[in-house]
């Protein structure tokens, strides 16, 4: 990527195109003038619920929530899925077209076999993507159980210099209940982030989302960052943790403002647009001027080394 003046990166978007076209996603992008878009891909695969394990468990916890119509949970869940699959090759065309703007992270099921994750590694250096996506919710692992596949998958990014972006915190829908959640906790990441010194592991959420409990994990995520310095954080979807005062001052005190990057996770957070959610930041964000620079923009260029 050629070096130009960067100052403004949006580092968690996700190219929905059946949910916004490519006219309007790109109409929206230029609209919130940002240099530079990391758009996200996510490997989900609703076929996953057809295996008669993961069915029993699934179904199982619905019932504890007290979910009364299970099947009808299990099709919008399918349904979720489907439409939340992008496909790495969606997001390396994307890049290869606005070159100048976008940058993409590819992503890989670690629920998958050993050879399909070694396949969609190939893929993602293949298509120049910079790191790697994942999110135990949707992909339905437990980063403790698939110990193999994601060494597999970070010693890649060890021997490739790419990022790990790995979602914490609850997701929308199921996912609410932290008992469909509890694999995206922060605290299960730390063996690994502890062996991986040299890569890069950005904590999508910073362990906070949850329309129920929002900052559900937030401490255990800063408790990650005040540890090991390979720990980042994007604020995608949680960006109350650069408006309210309870969470700034604490980011502030135990880990700084150096490691923590906007993401809007356009257009998944729904009622919002780019442009007025970088607007309502400048305006109440409890940051200084320098710091609000750093997480704008200027941290993603450090860490894109550009
Ligand atoms: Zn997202």
């Amino acid at each position: 990527m050629e070096k130009k003046n960067v100052e403004l990166v949006d580092f968690h978007v996700h190219p929905l195109l059946n949910v916004v076209n490519e006219k309007e996603f790109l109409k929206e992008v230029e609209k919130a003038n940002l240099d530079l878009v990391v758009l996200v891909a996510l490997d989900l695969d609703p076929g996953f619920l057809e295996d008669w394990c993961v069915r029993r468990k699934f179904l199982e916890d619905c019932l504890e929530l007290n979910i009364c119509d299970c099947l009808q949970a299990l099709d919008t869940v399918r349904r979720m899925l489907n439409m939340g699959h992008v496909d790495n090759n969606v997001v390396g065309k994307l890049v290869k077209d606005n070159p100048r703007r976008f940058l993409g992270i590819g992503s890989v099921n670690p629920c998958k076999s050993l050879s399909y994750v070694k396949e969609k590694l190939k893929e993602i250096k293949k298509l120049g993507l910079i790191g790697v996506k994942l999110i135990p919710t949707l992909q339905f692992f437990n980063p403790l159980r698939e110990e193999k596949k994601l060494k597999e998958i970070f010693d890649f990014c060890e021997e490739h210099d790419k990022i790990v972006l790995y979602h914490t915190g609850c997701d929308p829908y199921l996912w609410e209940a932290p008992r469909f959640s509890e694999n995206a906790n922060p605290i299960y990441l730390e063996s690994y982030v502890r062996e991986y010194k040299n890569v890069k592991f950005i904590l999508a959420h910073m362990g906070s989302y949850s329309s129920k409990y929002p900052g559900i994990w937030f401490r255990e995520a800063v408790e990650l960052g005040k540890k090991y310095s390979n720990v980042w954080f994007d604020v995608s979807a949680v960006p109350y943790l650069l408006l309210e005062k309870n969470y700034t001052e604490i980011i502030h005190r135990e880990i700084g403002w150096d490691r923590i990057l906007f993401g809007s996770d356009y257009p998944v957070v729904y009622n919002s647009s780019i442009s007025s959610l970088i607007s309502y930041l400048e305006k109440y964000s409890y940051l200084s001027e320098k710091d609000f620079c750093k997480v704008m923009g200027l941290n993603a260029v450090r860490l894109l080394g550009l």
